[in-house]
């Protein structure tokens, strides 16, 4: 039948096939033409990295920045990360990917040293293939080595989801990555299916509140008290904490006044092109908006 495609998957293996509804069948196609661009889309150049400022409520400058991927299609236009890490991931390619995204902001961040324009922290994303390579610390340390940038001002920025599969080998590998000096991070805290008892037992600096949390806190009381109770945990545990995705005057407020450390959101600035950022520093821009520092 002409509606009903006859798909080769790699899971089943050789001689097993499946078969697809036309609405599935469109699906896969899509998803077959992302794997076959995406394969070739590090060769092509056609991966930048955004840079979204992050502030610390202290002091009320930017601290340091988030390197966020985008894929710019020749034909789809810009991708976003949510539509291509999870193929990405399960193809094996964020493994060529994300060393490319961790060389790249490495790079970068030194280059931004090296013109005199700031001495930041950039924070990387790592996903769940890359943190189980074998040889991840090693990897960084080449990266660090072959970029000059010094390890104190890279983060790089887990989820609880991706620590929790395996947490004795997770604590060893977060161990590893602490002995090269640099920063690690929690991202998303909240969110993963989380036992707070193993928080102490992880060799981290920071707790990145999730944004579905700040969000809730200027709506209802509940969300309020959840973003307080984990500030409150994070300074306990003599952690720094950054609340994501801050888009309000009155969310901020709460945060200044429950003493977060840091926020990221489209309230100080949404990711930026490294050309965006850079004039931002150029121009001593780097201090946040009044309302702030006040
Ligand atoms: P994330 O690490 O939690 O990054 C924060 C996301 O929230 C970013 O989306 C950012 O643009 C967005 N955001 C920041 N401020 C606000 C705000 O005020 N409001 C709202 N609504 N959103 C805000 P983006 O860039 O689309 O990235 C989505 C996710 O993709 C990231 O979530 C991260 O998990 C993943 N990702 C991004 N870059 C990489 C990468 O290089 N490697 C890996 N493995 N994953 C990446
Ligand atoms: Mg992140
Ligand atoms: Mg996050
Ligand atoms: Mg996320």
């Amino acid at each position: 039948h002409a509606d009903i495609a006859l798909y080769h998957t790699k899971e089943t293996g050789r001689n097993n096939f499946q078969f697809f509804t036309p609405a599935m069948n469109e699906k896969a196609l899509e998803r077959l033409r992302l794997e076959t661009d995406l394969r070739r889309a590090i060769e092509r150049d056609e991966f930048v990295l955004h840079y979204q400022p992050q502030i610390s409520l202290k002091t009320g400058r930017i601290h340091g920045m988030e390197a966020l991927i985008r894929w710019q299609h020749p034909e789809l236009g810009m991708i976003f990360p949510d539509r291509f890490i999870g193929l990405a991931e399960e193809t094996g390619l964020i493994v060529p990917i994300g060393s490319w995204v961790l060389r790249n902001a490495c790079l970068q961040n030194k280059a931004w040293q090296d013109a005199g324009l700031a001495n930041l922290r950039v924070a990387v994303n790592l996903s769940a293939r890359q943190f189980g390579a074998k040889d991840l610390a090693q990897a960084i340390a080449e990266i660090l080595q072959e970029t000059g940038l010094a390890p104190q001002y890279l983060e790089i920025e887990l989820t609880e989801s991706l620590l929790m599969a395996d947490i004795k080998r997770a604590i060893d590998i977060l161990r590893d990555l602490k002995r090269l000096g640099l920063e690690l991070s929690l991202d998303d805290f909240g969110t993963g299916y989380s036992s707070l008892s193993y928080l102490t037992r992880l060799p981290i600096d920071t707790l990145k509140i999730d944004q579905s949390f700040v969000r809730e806190i200027s709506a209802n009381s509940n969300g309020a008290a959840i973003v307080a109770a984990i500030i409150g945990l994070a300074h306990s545990l003599r952690l720094q904490v950054i609340a994501e995705g801050v888009e309000t005057p009155a969310q901020l407020s709460y945060l200044r006044q429950k003493g977060c450390d840091q926020i990221q959101g489209y309230y100080f600035s949404k990711p930026l092109t490294a050309g965006e950022l850079e004039q931002t520093l150029r121009a001593g821009k780097g201090h946040a908006k009044g309302s702030i520092l006040s």
